[in-house]
């Protein structure tokens, strides 16, 4: 399975945003996936799938969709929860901000297309199996399991200390990355903990509870504070975490 964070700042080397993309055809999250991707890497995205609606999750889907308005023949597919997909309708696709829903269509089809997905229920997008699980974050989120014949990945999406997610991948022999949100250096433990991350100091402890052996990759690092995190992992010198780059295409 193929796999990148999509940068979203000038440098290319930050996550500012969210997007990460699979196999080139899917995204999970679409903070930066009208900005960190060529036109022709936009085109070949076919669904998208939203962990959970804060904005850089979410903030770039209408420019995204709005930019393929002349190529697409079939709706982008986006799996939602029902809250999210409200949220999206109510807040990003409406005429004081953007686009209304119900005007977004070219003369060949609806320009979107949404599915909605529930915690515990695998659906299948792209040619995956995924399966989103319910997280600890300020609002119902959903790490996501995915999954093809040969190999499981594991996104944790925004989360605090958590354990269902751990429940579920107990026992899945394919597993072969985990990628855990470390937003905050060990200084800012405490605003980690109120705003459902985690931060370096808190991170070992989670790993712990996973599955062992398998590598696992800090992602969603803050950009004001990724060379603090960077190095206080660096320090912990734990031999199954490392920071995964972004923008590099990763291949499991
Ligand atoms: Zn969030
Ligand atoms: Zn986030």
């Amino acid at each position: 399975m193929k796999f990148k964070i999509v940068p979203s700042t000038r440098d290319g080397r930050q996550q500012l945003l969210t997007t990460y993309l699979i196999n080139d055809t899917l995204a999970i999250d679409a903070g930066a996936i009208a900005i960190g991707l060529t036109v022709a890497e936009q085109k070949r995205i076919r669904s998208v799938v939203i962990t959970h609606a804060h904005l850089d999750h979410v903030i770039s889907l209408p420019l995204f969709i709005t930019d393929l308005f002349d190529e697409l023949r079939e709706p982008i597919k986006v799996y939602a929860t029902p809250a999210d997909f409200d949220a999206l309708q109510q807040y990003i696709f409406t005429p004081r901000v953007w686009i209304g829903l119900d005007t977004m269509k070219n003369e060949h089809t609806e320009l979107i297309a949404h599915y909605p997905i529930k915690a515990g229920e695998t659906f299948m997008a792209e040619g995956l199996r995924l399966t989103p699980v319910p997280v600890t974050h300020t609002i119902l989120t959903h790490g996501l399991l995915v999954e093809d014949d040969d190999c499981a990945l594991l996104f944790t999406s925004d989360t605090a200390a958590t354990e269902r997610l751990w429940e579920v991948v107990a026992g899945c022999d394919k597993l072969r990355a985990i990628f855990i949100d470390v937003s905050f250096p060990q200084a800012l433990t405490e605003l980690a903990h109120v705003s459902g991350h985690h931060s370096s100091a808190t991170v070992l402890d989670e790993l712990s509870r996973m599955p062992k052996e398998v590598p696992v990759y800090a992602v969603h690092l803050k950009p004001a504070y990724r060379a603090q995190v960077e190095a206080e992992i660096a320090a912990l010198n734990h031999p199954r975490l490392q920071v995964a780059e972004v923008g590099r295409e990763y291949e499991f």
